[in-house]
């Protein structure tokens, strides 16, 4: 079974556009969104306008700060400080990764936690490790749903998950253990990982190394979600022509896996659309605390 994220991903923003009218009827305003990009790397712009775009065709009033690669830290501080304080804004979403002048981790920590909308607030990853209601990252929650769509039982199941950051490897294994998956997190220190991987009936792979797992890796009938994004020289074609491929090699995996998520076309296309997922919550939650 092919994951197909991109059909996953549209019928999730279908549903959206319903419930964001709903609200937008109900509250007499659309949910915000405000996402701030520093600086003009290349790969950046086109997130950030994709998430600015996305946003506005659901009915979310999404906007898009550009400030440039020379802005103080100051400036980004005060103005995260100016969208914190804005009450018709729920999300606010920083752009990683930002210039090295700029302190990244002040930055996200002073992010009012309500309107975390990446959930990379260390109180959003507390809650979320506590097992309490939280805004979390959206490109985990994205794989949740492609787990779902697999059919795969997750409770008892043995998930592996190859990555251990605080973006992808970290939230994604505590969703699992959410839903009582036995759950191994390896990274580079990891002694015979292949052999960890084979034991996996899930495997999630956020390693950003391109093709590293091979398809003798993965468990016959297995489960494997790549989440990995990675460039590399398109071979036989021109100079400086390039392709994306996953952290799986896929045609190897395809032949074992029972179901697996393609690159493009699998876990990225879900990431946007779980975005505008926990900007709406972020403006449901908002509202009910008052
Ligand atoms: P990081 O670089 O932050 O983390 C990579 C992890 O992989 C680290 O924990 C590292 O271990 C581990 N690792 C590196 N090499 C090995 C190895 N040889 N064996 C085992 N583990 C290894 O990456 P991210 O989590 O941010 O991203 C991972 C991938 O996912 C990237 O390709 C990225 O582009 C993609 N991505 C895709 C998104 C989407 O929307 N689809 C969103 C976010 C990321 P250690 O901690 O020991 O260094």
């Amino acid at each position: 079974m092919i994951l197909d994220g991109k059909k996953l991903a549209e019928s999730l923003r279908e549903e959206l556009a319903a419930k964001v009218s709903a609200f937008t009827a109900k509250h007499g305003r659309a949910p915000g969104l405000e996402v701030i990009l520093v600086g003009e790397d290349p790969a950046s712009q086109v997130y950030t306008r994709n998430k600015e775009k996305t946003a506005n065709e659901l009915g979310i009033r999404g906007v898009l700060h550009r400030l440039p690669v020379d802005a103080s830290e100051e400036t980004v501080l005060a103005l995260v400080k100016k969208l914190n304080a804005d009450d018709a804004v729920d999300g606010i979403l920083v752009q990683l990764p930002l210039p090295k002048h700029i302190a990244e981790r002040k930055v996200l920590e002073l992010i009012d936690p309500a309107k975390d909308v990446d959930g990379f607030h260390p109180m959003n990853a507390g809650l979320l490790a506590s097992g309490l209601p939280a805004l979390v990252p959206c490109t985990p929650v994205g794989c949740m749903h492609l787990l779902a769509l697999s059919g795969v039982e997750l409770s008892g199941a043995h998930a592996v998950v190859v990555g251990r950051s605080n973006i992808v490897g970290k939230p994604v294994a505590q969703l699992l253990l959410a839903k009582n998956a036995t759950v191994t997190i390896a990274h580079s220190k990891t002694r015979d990982l292949p052999e960890l991987c084979r034991s996996a009936d899930v495997l999630v792979a956020a390693v950003g190394r391109p093709e590293m797992i091979r398809g003798d890796w993965v468990k016959p009938g297995a489960v494997v979600i790549d989440v990995g994004i990675n460039r590399v020289p398109l071979e036989g074609g021109e100079p400086g022509k390039t392709r994306l491929v996953g952290d799986v090699a896929y045609d190897e995996a395809k032949a074992r896996a029972g179901a697996i998520t393609p690159v493009p076309g699998g876990v990225g296309p879900m990431t946007i659309a779980c975005l505008m997922q926990n900007t709406l919550d972020a403006a449901t939650r908002r509202i009910a605390s008052r």
